[in-house]
């Protein structure tokens, strides 16, 4: 497993942290007690620096810098493998979408910023057509990561597959996907009242 050996006891604790975070999913983090069923059945669990349990102990301690700047949470899929095993009944994954929120708010440097980049394309691409369109999304993607020439060649040969169809087609109700768009982006921000359950 590539655990971080990141000696994370000796920064700074934030003690905002853990209220904000159990706001901000409407979960009860200070409940988890490490059993750590959610890091037995994650399928990332091996390639993140922190598995899901020490992503919560983290915040329980107050280790905001580390968890929000960590790879681990772009590195997960949102499968809820892990909430669906935690015995406390904590939806572990909306616990790190919060994570993930607060990071791109706060603007720090990411863990795994290709893959911030990819979702950023991705959305931008669906708030403008109102479905994917994959060259715009490649093309975008290729602009924020700067990474002209990788993968070219699996790129033509899906063009000539017809994967890659040149013109985006717009879909009818474009103006439906930007309401879900807006909704989204006021159920990022954090709630002002509320906790955790
Ligand atoms: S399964 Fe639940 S209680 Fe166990 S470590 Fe994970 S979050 Fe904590
Ligand atoms: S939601 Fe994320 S942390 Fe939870 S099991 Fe899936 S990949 Fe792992």
């Amino acid at each position: 497993m590539a655990v971080s050996q990141q000696p994370i006891g000796t920064i700074e604790p934030d003690f905002q942290f853990l209220n904000e975070i159990q706001q901000r999913s409407g979960q009860s983090v200070s409940s988890c007690y490490r059993c750590l069923k959610c890091s037995a059945g994650c399928p990332m669990a091996e390639e993140m620096d922190f598995p899901p349990d020490k992503l919560m102990r983290m915040v329980q301690l107050g280790l905001k810098d580390s968890a929000i700047k960590s790879r681990a949470i772009w590195l997960c899929t949102g499968c809820v493998a892990c909430s669906d095993r935690c015995p406390n009944g904590i939806d572990v994954a909306k616990v790190i979408d919060s994570l993930k929120q607060m990071a791109l708010q706060e603007k720090v440097t990411m863990g795994e910023p290709r893959i911030v980049a990819f979702h950023e394309s991705f959305l931008d691409t669906v708030k403008q057509y109102g479905r994917l369109h994959e060259v715009t999304m490649v093309a975008l993607l290729k602009l924020k990561t700067r990474d002209l020439m990788s993968d070219v060649g699996v790129g033509i040969k899906m063009f000539f597959k017809g994967k890659f169809p040149p013109m985006p087609q717009r879909i009818k109700g474009r103006a439906d996907v930007a309401g879900l768009f807006r909704i989204a982006d006021s159920d990022s921000k954090p709630a002002a009242h509320g906790g955790a359950k």
